[in-house]
Parts: C-alpha cells; structure tokens; sequence
C-alpha cells in the first residue's frame, strides 16, 4: 500500500513539474497576463505538493514542522492566484480583490506565526489555535475557490462558444482543484487509500484542465466554435439572396464577431474607412471605433487589445477580450475566406444596384419622353386646328368673304404654320441637346452684328419700332457659335416683345464685364412672379398657364440655358412682377 501510493505520488509529483514547465513555457511564449498567472499558480502548487513529501524523503524530522507550514502557505496562495486568474479574465471589482488580498496575508501570518507544530501526529487539529488555524485555511480555500469557479461561469455565460466553452472548461477546472482540496484534506483525517489516490488525480486533471482553458490547442477552438461556425454557413448561404451590401454586411458581421468571440468587430475598406461596426454592447462598439481612432479617447479599463486581420480584399478591426480564445492561423484562414465570400457578395449587390439605377434611369426617360410627346402633341394640336378650321372657312365661304378678311385668315394660318414649324425646330434641338449631338462650331464672332441683325429681322414688316439698341462702339469679339447665339438673341428678343404690350420699349444692349460680354434685355412687361423664376429656364417651364393667352410651349429658354451653358456662358432672369424682366446672358471673350 505505502509503495503505491509512494509510486503514484511520485507520477503525480512528475506529472505536475512537468506542467509547471509548459505554463512556464507558455506564458513566455504568449506573454498574456493569463498566461503568467497560470503558470504561477501551476508552478506554486507544484511547489507545495513537492514540499509535502520533502521532509519524509530526506527523512529530516526537524525540519517536518516548517515544511509542512510551508506547504500550508503555499496552499494558500493557489486559490489567490486562482482568483488573480479569473479576475483577469472578467475583472471583480477592485475593493473584493483587496479584501482577498487582506485576507490571504492574515491567515497566512495566523498559520506561519502560530507554535503549531501541524505534521507531529500527537497535535490534536480538532482543538485550540490549530483548530482555529485549520479553519481559516478550510474557509479560505473553500470561499476563494467556489468565488473563481463561480466566476469562470457567469463570464462564459451568454457568450458565444469559443468564450463559453473556455470559461466553463477553467470553472471545470477550478471544482476540480476545489475537490482535490477536499479529499486530501480528508485523506489527512481518515487516511484510506483511495482518498489520496483521487486526491492526487483530481489535481493532475484540474492542472491539465486549466492549462487547456487558458491556451487551448486549435482543436479544442474548432469545437467550442462549431456552434457558431454552423451559424456562419448559415449566414454564407443566406448571403446569395442579399440584394444590397447592408444585408450583405448586416448577415456576416455579427455572425464572424461571435465565430472569432471578440466583442467588437468593424469592417475596414482598403484605405481604412469603417464601413460596419458591430458589437456585444454599445460600449464595446464604441471602445473599437476609439481604438480605431474615430473618436474623442474613452478611458478603457479593460486591457482589451484590438487587431486588424485580412478579410478577403477587405479588412477586419477585432477587438477581443482577455476570455477571447487566441486567433491564430486557422481562424485567420477561416476569416480570410468568409471575407473572399463576402467580396463576391459585395460585387453581385453592386452589380444589382447598378442594374437598379440603370432600370430607374430607362423608366424616367421613358415618363419624361412621353410626357413630351403629349406636351408637344396637345401644342400641335391647336395651331393645326386653326389652320385647318380656316382653311375649310376660306373653302366654304370663298365667294362670300371680304378681301380684307381673307387676308387676316391667311395671315392666321401663316403664323399657326410658324408656331408649327418653330415648335417642330425647338423638339428637333431638344432632342440634338438631349443626345450631346448638338455640335457648336466655335469662332470669335461680332456679338454687336449678331444683335443687330436680329432686331431688324424682327422688326421688319412690324410698323411700330420698339426694339432700343445700346451698342458700345467698341466690343471685343466673343468666342462662340455665331449661329446658336443669334438663336438665343432672338429667343429672348421676341419673348420681351412677346410678354410685354405693344406700345412698350424694349432695351437691348452689350457690355464687357470682366473676360466675357453681358448681352441684356429688358422690358416693362408683367414681369415674373419670383417661384417661378427658375421654374422658366426648365424644359416646358412656363410662368404663365398652360393654355393662356400669349401662346408658347415653354421650350426656349431651356434651349436657351443649354446653348449658352455649352459654350462657357450664364443666363439668368431679374424680374419684378408688374415692373418688368431684364434677361442677361454672358458670352467670353475671344482672346486675341
Ligand atoms: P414660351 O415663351 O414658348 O412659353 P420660353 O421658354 O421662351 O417659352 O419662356 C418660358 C416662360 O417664361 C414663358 O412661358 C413666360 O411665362 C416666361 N417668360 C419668358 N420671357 C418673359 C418675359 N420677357 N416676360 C415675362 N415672362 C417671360
């Protein structure tokens, strides 16, 4: 019996040395806070353990009584750092840890400081100061250890797998320890076989437990992620019937957050700019977007760390937390390749959002053309009624009528047959303007001669003059269509003409202003109500009714504004309502 448990102490003594040896490994090689902090756990109770079976193997019995206080300190100080351990995974708050603190030093000196000798078999520990001694250390190690298994839970709880299952694997791993104190302490008072062999494979398992919930191989990281990778292809499929790049983003993002288990996740275009952010709390979203420099500093408490991986062209911000299970390669392949599918995504959705607008801009090209077709139709319309109800009167009625009343038929149906024509001119230039056909065949020009000309065309055969011309002697040449300009002159000429009575002058004139030619024309008219100033220079824009009096089809200062525009120039209306309109549009200059 004494041999066995000789061999399997020694096994377990092995056994733990050589995890202290890995942790130790570990931590320096990961260099996290938790890593430490295991390895000096494991370390310190591989200590205590050793120190247990010291004195009886060197048979010493002298030194029994400060080996074995020794050990009880020690046994001490792994629940401490047990608790260091949780608290740096999920801080507890700052006055619980300086009571754990205050508590560990005091019943460490109450156990070092006492005259108990704790390894001579003749101490009675059911009495006295060792009975009050051994009570502490049972209360102490019991509260400390239940407090850090309880903690490891609640911090796994609610989170995805690859947090959850770690917590829950140190929680595990913690009763484990919790058990081991126990049956030894037992195995001290009853002393049966058994309770020391279960005793020393409760601590083998707890250590080996928690050297695997605080580095977890990448076997263990693909389990405890299955649940969420499950969702994750879920989410893939579910990508092929996105339509736009938000439910493309809103699908992957938070399901890649809860793969990885970071608390915030935020997907970077190339040059850096933050498209999505996602996170477990707002809190978390918003110490990411800190991190990420987009705001004022928040003070972080958390020693969280923030990485930016590759995914797919794009790039991922992960913000994890101490209980994130480490992101190493696998997970970097995992997230690369979610981020290619997303990539392809993205594309399909800008493709159809292209397709979208391209429909959208067929169908208003399509309303606005058959709006003008019966704009145009409904102006045809009663010009060709009256010619063709004047020409059945001049039918009917030849023998019947005066000269005079014939003529003034006539002339009717002559200036119908103009509107006609002029409206038919007007659509053919809408249509040359609309398409970028309209080619302008630029030149320096006399802006002087152009006016000219036409106030004479439009006054000859009118008996009154009411044309004013105010011409400087000296004006540079413009640089533009001659052609298109005369038909601007003349647009904006006979609209003054058209829109103000007939015993009222009209004012034209040239200036230079700068490197361009301001042409101006001015009239004392009705003016223009002042909504409806700019209504004027669009396509069918009239000031007036539709049907009113003065005819018109509301087209030529849209082909105005478009002319002048296309060579470099402006146009633009002052009007007081009742006063009359000045209309000015600019020219440049032709260099010399
Ligand atoms: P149209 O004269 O054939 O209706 P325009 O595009 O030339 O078309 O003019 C658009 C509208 O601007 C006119 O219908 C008229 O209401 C208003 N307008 C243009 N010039 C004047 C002016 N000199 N005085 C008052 N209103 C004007």
């Amino acid at each position: 019996m004494e041999t066995a448990i000789y061999v399997i102490g020694w096994a377990n003594n092995a056994l733990l040395v050589a995890l202290s040896v890995l942790t130790v490994l570990l931590a320096r090689r990961t260099g996290t806070r938790t890593g430490r902090l295991l390895a000096a756990a494991v370390v310190t109770f591989t200590i205590g353990t050793l120190t247990g079976w010291l004195p009886w193997a060197v048979g010493e019995t002298t030194a029994h009584e400060w080996f074995s206080k020794g050990r009880l300190l020690v046994q001490f100080l792994v629940p401490y750092l047990l608790l260091r351990l949780a608290h740096a995974f999920d801080p507890f708050r700052t006055t619980t840890m300086r009571i754990a603190t205050a508590a560990v030093i005091a019943i460490s000196v109450l156990v070092v400081g006492m005259p108990v000798n704790f390894a001579d078999p003749e101490v009675d520990i059911t009495r006295g100061v060792a009975a009050v001694a051994l009570g502490a250390y049972i209360v102490w190690v019991v509260s400390a250890l239940v407090a850090v298994a309880v903690r490891f839970r609640s911090t796994g709880r609610g989170q995805p797998g690859a947090i959850r299952s770690r917590m829950y694997l140190l929680s595990a791993a913690t009763v484990a320890m919790l058990l081991a104190y126990i049956t030894a302490f037992a195995a001290v008072v009853v002393e049966p076989f058994t309770l020391q062999v279960a005793s020393m494979l409760l601590v083998a398992a707890s250590t080996i437990a928690f050297v695997a919930g605080v580095a977890p191989t990448t076997t263990m990281r693909l389990r405890w992620r299955r649940e969420e990778e499950h969702e994750l292809r879920g989410a893939i499929t579910a990508l092929m019937a996105a339509d736009t790049r938000e439910e493309v983003l809103d699908t992957v993002i938070p399901t890649v957050r809860r793969v990885v288990g970071a608390s915030a996740v935020a997907f970077l275009h190339g040059d850096g700019a933050i498209e999505r952010v996602d996170g477990s709390t707002p809190r978390a979203e918003a110490l990411l977007l800190d991190a990420l420099g987009d705001r004022a500093t928040i003070d972080a408490t958390a020693p969280d760390q923030v990485s930016v991986v590759p995914f797919g062209a794009s790039r991922l911000a992960l913000r994890t937390t101490p209980a994130t299970p480490l992101v190493g390669d696998v997970e970097l392949e995992l997230l690369a390749w979610v981020g290619s599918v997303v990539e392809l995504a993205l594309a399909r959705c800008a493709h159809l959002a292209e397709d979208r607008a391209v429909t959208e801009r067929l169908r208003e090209v399509d309303r606005l053309k058959n709006e003008f077709v019966q704009i145009v139709a409904h102006d045809l319309r009663s010009p060709m009624a009256a010619v063709s109800g004047l020409a059945g009167t001049l039918h009917d009625r030849w023998d019947d009528l005066d000269h005079d009343t014939k003529l003034t038929m006539l002339d009717h149906i002559g200036s119908s047959t103009q509107r006609m024509a002029d409206l038919v001119v007007d659509v053919l230039d809408i249509a040359r303007i609309e398409s970028g056909e309209l080619r302008y065949d630029l030149a320096p020009f006399d802006m002087r001669a152009v006016v000219q000309q036409v106030a004479d065309d439009l006054e000859t055969g009118v008996g009154t003059v009411r044309i004013r011309l105010a011409l400087e002697d000296e004006l540079p040449l413009a640089l533009g269509d001659e052609r298109r300009h005369r038909q601007v002159v003349a647009n904006l000429l006979g609209n003054a003409l058209k829109y103000s009575p007939e015993d009222e002058p009209v004012r034209v004139s040239v200036a230079v202003d700068t490197d361009s030619l301001v042409v101006e024309v001015r009239d004392h008219g009705d003016g223009i109500a002042e909504d409806a100033q700019s209504r004027i220079f669009e396509k069918f824009g009239r000031a007036v009714e539709r049907g009113d009096a003065t005819p018109g089809s509301g087209l030529g200062l849209y082909i105005c504004k478009a002319m002048v525009e296309a060579q470099g120039g402006r146009i633009w209306v002052e009007s007081t309502p009742g006063a009359g309109s000045t209309f000015r549009f600019t020219a440049p200059i032709a260099s010399h």
